[in-house]
C-alpha cells in the first residue's frame, strides 16, 4: 500500500494541482484538513478532492469555521477576514459537504492513522519536543500523520522521543523501524510556512517501509493574482511567496 499524504491546501489549486502532477504512484490518498481558509478557490479545491478515486479525509479548524461549525473566536485577524470570505463564497453544496468531514483521529489501517492538529484534540498544534510527547502517547498507530502548524517534521519514539532529522537537499526519505512509533508532518500543500515557498506532500510505502517528503514548485504568482482578485488581505499573497 502507498499512501499520498496531503494536508493543508488551504483553497490553494495551483499548489493541489502541482501536487498531484508530481506525485509518485500511490494506492490511496490521505488528507489531514484545511481544504479551505487563506486562498482563492475553496469551491475549486473541493471539487478536485471529490474526485479522487480512493481517499480518507478528515477536517482541519478552517473547514469547521468555513463550514459554520463554529465560530470564529480562536482566529487571528487574518485567517477571521479569510474564512469569512470563504464562507460567503462556498456554494452552499460545498459548505455541507465541508460541515460532514469527520473529525480526526481516523485509523486507516492497522499502521496508520491521521489526524489535524493531534490524536487528542484536532485544534492543538504540535511545535516542539513536549507537543509532540503528548502527542505519540495519545495514538494508537505506528505511524500518526499530522498537519496544521504547516511546517515538515518528524519525531521517533520507543524509550524516549527524539526528532528524525530532515534534509532539504535531495528530499528526505525516512526508512521506518517497525520497532518505534512515528509522528510525522509531510508539510503543507497550499500554504508552507517554512521559509520554502513550493507546495509540500509525502509518500509512505508500507511494503519498503520508507517515508519520503517531497517539494514541488508552482505557480505562485497565479495564486496570489487569484487571492488580490478576491479582495483577500495582500498579505496572504505575499507570504505565499516567502513560504510564511
Ligand atoms: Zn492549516
Amino acid at each position: 500500500m502507498r499512501y499520498l499524504i496531503l494536508s493543508d491546501i488551504h483553497a490553494n489549486l495551483s499548489a493541489l494541482d502541482a501536487v498531484l502532477t508530481a506525485a509518485p504512484v500511490h494506492d490511496h490518498v490521505l488528507m489531514l484538513g484545511d481544504l479551505v481558509g487563506y486562498g482563492a478557490d475553496p469551491n475549486e479545491v473541493i471539487d478536485r478532492v471529490r474526485s479522487f478515486p480512493s481517499v480518507t479525509m478528515i477536517r482541519g479548524n478552517h473547514d469547521k469555521v468555513g463550514a459554520g461549525l463554529e465560530p470564529t473566536d480562536g482566529f487571528n485577524y487574518l485567517a477571521k477576514h479569510a474564512i469569512a470570505w470563504t464562507a460567503s463564497t462556498l456554494t452552499p453544496e460545498h459548505r455541507r459537504w465541508l460541515a460532514a468531514l469527520p473529525q480526526g483521529p481516523s485509523l486507516v489501517d492497522d499502521d496508520v492513522e491521521i489526524c489535524h492538529g493531534t490524536p487528542f484534540d484536532e485544534d492543538v498544534y504540535v511545535f516542539d519536543d513536549l507537543d509532540a510527547a503528548r502527542s505519540v502517547r495519545a495514538q494508537d498507530r505506528w505511524i500518526c500523520f499530522f498537519g496544521h502548524t504547516h511546517v515538515p517534521a518528524a519525531f521517533s519514539f520507543s524509550d524516549q522521543l527524539a526528532r528524525v532529522p530532515l534534509t532539504r537537499d535531495p528530499d528526505p526519505r525516512i526508512a521506518l523501524d517497525p520497532t518505534v512509533r512515528y509522528l510525522i508532518n509531510c508539510g503543507a500543500v497550499g500554504q508552507p510556512r517554512d521559509g520554502d515557498p513550493r507546495a509540500a506532500f509525502g509518500l509512505l510505502d508500507l511494503e519498503t517501509k520508507a517515508l519520503t517528503m517531497h517539494r514541488v514548485a508552482y505557480d505562485v504568482a497565479s495564486a496570489q493574482r487569484r487571492i488580490l482578485a478576491a479582495g483577500l488581505p495582500d498579505v496572504l499573497a505575499e507570504r505565499l511567496a516567502r513560504g510564511r
